[in-house]
Parts: structure tokens; C-alpha cells; sequence
């Protein structure tokens, strides 16, 4: 069962997307110096496609993308919602999933995606930001994954 604990509009986390970045608890990933402990923790709203459905009806006409932030410990719920998603709103809205995990479940199915970033959170090597980082945003285009980490990096002009 997902459940979450907050949700969010957001700006930065999709390139060029306004997004409903929704945050899910219960995660299993214990990554040293982890941003969000809380997250850690089995408690919050649970996420089903009746509160999906109020999400949406809420924010659905202000945000361009659904964006499931965690979720590791069901997969194949993270994927369903996706899916829901997608079919409710006839592909006008994009979807994307923040994963901990280094790599997807072998049966993931990608279609469901438009967007999926990967990696555990390690400390002294950053978010997706940091040119030093293990972690990686991919776009998803007819099943291929394609690296889009560059565009998270910060330009600096002198
Ligand atoms: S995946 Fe995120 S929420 Fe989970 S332990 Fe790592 S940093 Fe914390």
C-alpha cells in the first residue's frame, strides 16, 4: 500500500514541466544522510486512485506532470498510478517517478513513464545537480531511456 506524507508544485525536479511531485512514505532505502528521515516512516495518506482522483481534480488544470517521489518498497503500485494517470487524462499529463533504487524492477514497464531518476542519495556526491552525482534523470521516449542529467547542472556565467 503506498501512503504519502506531503505533496508539492514544483519546478525544478521535470525539465520544463510543472509538476505535482507527490511525496511517498515508507521507504526502504536508509541512504546515509538522508534529506527526508521522515520519509523513512510508514504513516501519511494512502495513495490510491481515489485520492489520486482528488489530487488531480485539484491541481490537474495548474501542473503539466505527476511526479511519484519514492515509493521503492511497490513498485508495481508506483507503476499502476502511473498508468492511471495517463489514461485518465488521455496523455496530456506527463508522468515521472523518483526512484532510490540503482536500477528498475526487471519487469518495470516504462510506457507508463515519461520521466524516471534513479540512484540512491549519497551524500558527499550530491542530488542531480551536482556534477559529482550518482544519480541519474532519464526521459522516457518509445522505451528507450534517455540521460538527461546535463540539464540539472547549474551554469555560471562570469
Ligand atoms: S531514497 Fe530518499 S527518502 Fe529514501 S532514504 Fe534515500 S534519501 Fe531518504
Amino acid at each position: 500500500m503506498l501512503q504519502f506524507a506531503s505533496y508539492d508544485i514544483v519546478f525544478q525536479e521535470i525539465p520544463n514541466e510543472i509538476t505535482l511531485a507527490i511525496n511517498l512514505t515508507g521507504c526502504p532505502n536508509s541512504c546515509k544522510g538522508c534529506h527526508s528521515p521522515h520519509l523513512m516512516e510508514n504513516a501519511g495518506t494512502v495513495l490510491d486512485r481515489d485520492s489520486l482522483d482528488v489530487l488531480l481534480d485539484t491541481y490537474g488544470g495548474a501542473v503539466t506532470c505527476v511526479c511519484f517521489m519514492g515509493g521503492d518498497a511497490s513498485p508495481k503500485e508506483v507503476e499502476a498510478l502511473a498508468g492511471y494517470v495517463r489514461n485518465k487524462t488521455g496523455g496530456r499529463m506527463k508522468t515521472g517517478w523518483y526512484s532510490g533504487k540503482p536500477a528498475l524492477p526487471k519487469d518495470c514497464l516504462l510506457e507508463h513513464f515519461d520521466y524516471i531518476k534513479l540512484g540512491p542519495y549519497i551524500e558527499h556526491l550530491g542530488g542531480l545537480d551536482s556534477a559529482a552525482t550518482n544519480q541519474r534523470l532519464y526521459r522516457i521516449d518509445n522505451g528507450t531511456m534517455i540521460d538527461e542529467t546535463s540539464r540539472f547542472r547549474k551554469v555560471y556565467v562570469y
